[in-house]
């Protein structure tokens, strides 16, 4: 068979997207069912690719096929192009597979010139509607085929209203219409040198070779490369006979969508205008009438129109979005897709339709994007409202959610202004441990530097704040207290907001919209728990935030980070003697003050969770971050601890390190001051004893970071046992506790088999993990690896999304070298990729037992969760 290029509308359906663009193959399913759509044909991606393998040229076999489909459109209504008696008209429009702004737009009324006009005019007895087709084909012929400017018709469009004084162009009468249209083609002839082409055949080819050409406009290209669609598909090109909707009172044009889109309400929602044609309803030319009215005006269209709706909607199973055209009381389809739609929308109408049994509780799942679920846990701005907002700069999206307030620049003016009922805003140039009780205070974080992981990004993330991190475009002046870039200053006191879904940073206070979480949230969530076939924990510090977790679904705490619990008021001068210990019976001294702080805090911990498994990290960053930094603070601590404040500073300078991550911490710290841990295992047991004797079931998890070679572990684990078992058995208590480690240096996963042997489980932290095997600082790495990702060096960043390639493989060593040696050995996940759809289907892939998150992507990472399993159930 001889390759075909041309489909007629009743030749193909909507599972041809490839061959005949998304359009097309709606066109030709809705022809297939029977409704009133106006007959054409589609000309095939194929055909596009086959004129960019010619040099550009259409091939004379496929013009020949284009000739004879339009000859047998010809034969079929009884009309011919540019024919003086009885003329066809045709729109041309542009359809690629995934609708994409920067294609062509569409052509209308095709076939109009000087003679067919006449006997549109004729044919018609309305002249002033054939002149004001041929009016808009002249300007959108020129416009969107040749590329002269649209505002140069516009003017001489507006310029004969106004003389006329007449208000709307339906006032514009045929002798009116006549002018336009000879100065019209004026304007044509003086840009293009040539007279308006009034040869049909000529103005179809050219037509047709503009849309293949718009593939490859710029814009297009762009944004394919945004979306990973790929270069080589081509569009489609629909050649469909006109309707009219610009016949009178009697026609008229509109879209409407099957249920409101904002909200998901099962009701019609759109909008029409009466003798208008094409784009009119959505170019704002008049104000159209809302689709309810339609009942009024044609009501035998209107339920025509309606009983269409709910055909088209059981048809695709989902909500539409449809265009239609009243020619003369009688209704044409002429484009039907699914709808766009918010997260509620999107939620609202999954549910109904399992509940109207028209898709299945799988489906729904499937239909819910997890990211936006974001959008309904976390406040945003009022769109509306973020219009007319000045943007200012743009820095990372690092905790997604909207704040606004006024600026303070460090933590302490934060909790102060908050002390006042004022809202604020934390502005740094980058955060740390000692911020958290302004960042608890704040409504937004902003820092100047930091990635994705940074400080900033993970806690802010943790307490559901928004965040914008890394916002390399200002200049944070700590000291002088005000932000500035080339073109403001914005100095302590004064507003702004921040959207931590988009890193857009916005001048003054910008209104908020709520947080709802609908019942159909919570009946999503339920089909969703059902499905999941991985357990979702969270990583959770404080009792706060565990109590978030639990109500967001959370099944456990995969990651406790004592050392925030260090960093009270009240604890910090007991962490920082500690610290500053010279001998072993100072430190032992301090660390007796902490023990029953530290042991309340688990005990908090463990009745939130009331029974749920709590994975507590034991002591993790370098012991400098623990320090003061000012003199006052420096001050203030040699006066408690009675030492020389040289002597402090002394102290300080000798923990300062050149690469503190890579330094000394995590286990390193227990290897050198082994007591630090045997203090923390002591308040885990203790507060389980305790918190079990009030009758709550615990099962502490106790978990050792950083380790790299399994005798490290050995000697820590063996302390720790013997410390814990000691306690058990002078209590005479049953406490089941496990002892394992997080696997985040790459070699430990290189070793995993061997650490296993002495692990009850492995949590694999991911954020070191990439850090170390990318040998990226994760709170450098925002300096370059935005450009990294523009220049596509890599296609995600890594702290965000789980390099599979490379990352993804080291965990995938871990799990396998970890279960040859222990079969039953426990494995999770607890950096920031345990809240990141995609990781989550490879972690579940893998076969890890859970995977953990902050509290508020929890419910992504279960969406995520249920969806990786009905993509691949086992
Ligand atoms: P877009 O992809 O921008 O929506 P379309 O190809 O759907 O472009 O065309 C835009 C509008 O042009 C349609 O909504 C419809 O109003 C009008 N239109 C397109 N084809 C025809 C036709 N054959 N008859 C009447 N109007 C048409
Ligand atoms: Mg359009
Ligand atoms: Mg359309």
């Amino acid at each position: 068979m001889e390759a075909k290029y041309v489909y007629g509308f009743n030749e193909g359906n909507k599972d041809m997207k490839s061959l005949l663009g998304g359009k097309g193959a709606n066109l030709a399913e809705m022809t297939k069912i029977g409704l009133p759509v106006p007959p054409g044909f589609t000309i095939s991606t194929s055909a596009c690719n086959d004129y960019y393998d010619n040099s550009e040229l259409i091939r004379d076999e496929i013009i020949k096929e284009i000739e004879n489909y339009l000859k047998s459109l010809e034969e079929n209504l009884n009309k011919k192009l540019g024919c003086s008696k009885n003329p066809l008209l045709l729109s041309v429009r542009s359809g690629a597979v995934f609708s994409m702004p920067g294609m062509m737009d569409t052509i209308l009324n095709l076939g109009l010139n000087d003679s067919s006009v006449l006997a549109l005019a004729n044919a018609t007895q309305n002249e002033r509607f054939a002149y004001d087709s041929y009016r808009r084909f002249i300007q959108m012929f020129s416009d969107v085929a040749m590329g002269i400017p649209k505002y140069k018709f516009e003017n001489v469009l507006d310029d004969a209203k106004e003389s006329k004084g007449y208000k709307i162009d339906t006032d514009l009468n045929s002798e009116d219409l006549k002018e336009i249209v000879t100065k019209y083609k004026a304007i044509y002839k003086k840009e293009i040198k040539q007279d308006f082409p009034q040869e049909p055949k000529d103005q179809l080819m050219l037509a047709i070779e503009a849309v293949f050409k718009s593939w490859n406009n710029p814009r297009a290209a762009v944004y394919r490369k945004l979306n990973d669609i790929p270069h080589n598909l081509g569009t489609a090109v629909n050649i469909q006979s006109m309707v009219f909707g610009n016949m009178g009172e009697s026609s008229g044009t509109g879209v409407a969508f099957t249920r409101n889109p904002s909200t998901g309400e099962n009701k019609l929602f759109g909008e029409f205008l009466i003798n208008a044609q094409g784009e009119d309803v959505v170019a704002g030319i008049r104000t159209p009438q809302d689709i309810s009215s339609l009942k009024n005006v044609m009501p035998k269209a209107y339920d025509e129109f309606v009983k269409i709706t709910s055909i088209l909607e059981n048809h695709y199973k989902d909500m539409q979005d449809i265009e239609f055209t009243i020619e003369r009381e009688q209704l044409y389809i002429l484009q039907t897709r699914n709808g766009k739609r918010t997260t509620t929308a999107a939620i609202n109408i999954a549910v109904d339709l399992v509940n109207d049994n028209i898709i299945d509780e799988k489906e729904a799942i499937m239909r819910i994007e997890p990211k936006q679920l974001d959008q309904l846990l976390h406040p945003s701005f009022e769109s509306k409202a973020l219009k007319n907002a000045t943007v200012i700069a743009k820095g990372l999206p690092a905790s997604p959610g909207a704040g606004s307030g006024k600026v303070y620049f460090n933590a302490q003016d934060v909790v102060e202004a908050k002390g006042r009922g004022e809202e604020a805003i934390l502005v740094r140039l980058e955060t740390s441990p000692e911020d958290i009780e302004g960042m608890v205070c704040a409504q937004g974080i902003l820092t100047a530097r930091g990635g994705m992981t940074s400080h900033a990004a993970v806690v802010a993330r943790g307490m559901g704040k928004c965040c914008v991190a890394g916002c390399s475009q200002i200049k944070v002046d700590e000291y002088n207290k005000e932000i500035r870039s080339d073109d403001f200053v914005i100095k302590e006191g004064e507003y702004i907001s921040l959207d931590g879904s988009s890193g857009c940073v916005y001048i003054g206070s910008v209104k908020k919209t709520d947080v709802a979480l609908t019942g159909s949230f919570e009946k999503l969530m339920n089909w969703v728990d059902k499905y999941k076939d991985i357990i979702v924990r969270s990583n959770a510090d404080n009792p706060r935030d565990a109590a978030m977790a639990i109500k967001f679904g959370a099944q456990g705490i995969g990651l406790c980070r004592t050392e925030h619990m260090f960093f009270d008021e009240d604890r910090i001068p007991a962490v920082r003697e500690m610290i500053l210990s010279n001998t072993l019976e100072q430190r032992l001294v301090a660390l007796e003050k902490l023990l029953p702080m530290q042991r309340e805090d688990f005990v908090a911990m463990f009745k939130v969770m009331d029974g749920k498994p709590v994975n507590i990290r034991l002591l993790d960053p370098p012991l400098h971050e623990f320090l003061p930094h000012d003199d006052e603070s420096i001050n203030h601590l040699a006066k408690v601890m009675g030492l020389q404040v040289s002597e402090i500073k002394r102290r300080i300078i000798d923990l300062d390190e050149f690469n503190p991550m890579l330094g000394h911490r995590g286990c390193r710290l227990a290897i050198t001051f082994p007591e630090i841990y045997e203090m923390q295992a002591k308040a885990i047991i203790q507060g389980a004893i305790e918190a079990s004797k009030e009758g709550i079931k615990v099962t502490p998890e106790i978990m050792i970071p950083l380790v790299g070679e399994v005798k490290e572990l050995k000697v820590i684990k063996d302390m720790i046992k013997e410390t814990v078992d000691n306690i058990i058995a002078a209590e005479g208590v049953n406490i089941p506790y496990t002892i394992g480690t997080m696997i985040e240096i790459p070699r430990a996963c290189l070793s995993a088999d061997e650490i296993a042997q002495e692990a009850d489980f492995f949590s694999f932290g991911t954020n070191d993990l990439t850090q170390m095997t990318f040998g990226y600082s994760r709170d450098d790495a925002g300096k370059f690896l935005g450009e990294y990702v523009n220049k596509e060096l890599l296609e995600k960043d890594p702290f965000e999304v789980l390099d599979q390639k490379g990352v993804g493989k080291l965990v995938k060593m871990g799990v396998q070298l970890g279960r040859s040696s222990k079969p039953n050995i426990k494995l999770g996940i607890c950096g920031e990729h345990g809240g990141e759809p995609s990781s989550i289907e490879f972690f579940y892939n893998l076969g890890l037992n859970y995977v953990s998150c902050s509290p508020f992507r929890v419910p992504i990472a279960r969406l995520a969760a249920a969806q990786a399993f009905i993509k691949n159930p086992r």
